[in-house]
């Protein structure tokens, strides 16, 4: 994986969070800032293009209230990208670790 493609991925779990939980049609404003808050997480990763998956290291590198809200975020859409986005989802687990 990608920084670029880390933060695609994130961003369209956030937007699936957010139309369910919020009935956002756009990113809410409280949404909208955890989405730049994991993108500067990301572009600030000491892994670079190297990490695994954020999953695995993102709980490390989060602040706290960041932290709880990506969980919700993850546990919700997790799943469900595997419905909406089979490939992204296949690339992302089958990616070379
Ligand atoms: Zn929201």
């Amino acid at each position: 994986m990608t920084i670029a493609s880390e933060k695609h991925t994130v961003e369209l779990m956030i937007k699936l969070y957010c139309h369910s939980a919020h009935k956002s049609n756009e990113l809410c404003p409280e949404c909208l800032q955890l989405l730049s808050y994991a993108h500067e997480r990301l572009e600030k990763c000491i892994y670079g293009d190297k990490k695994t998956s954020c999953k695995k290291c993102l709980t490390h590198c989060y602040k706290k209230d960041m932290r709880n809200q990506i969980k919700k975020v993850m546990r919700y859409s997790g799943p469900r990208m595997l419905w909406h986005y089979p490939l992204l989802f296949l690339k992302h687990t089958l990616s070379p670790k």
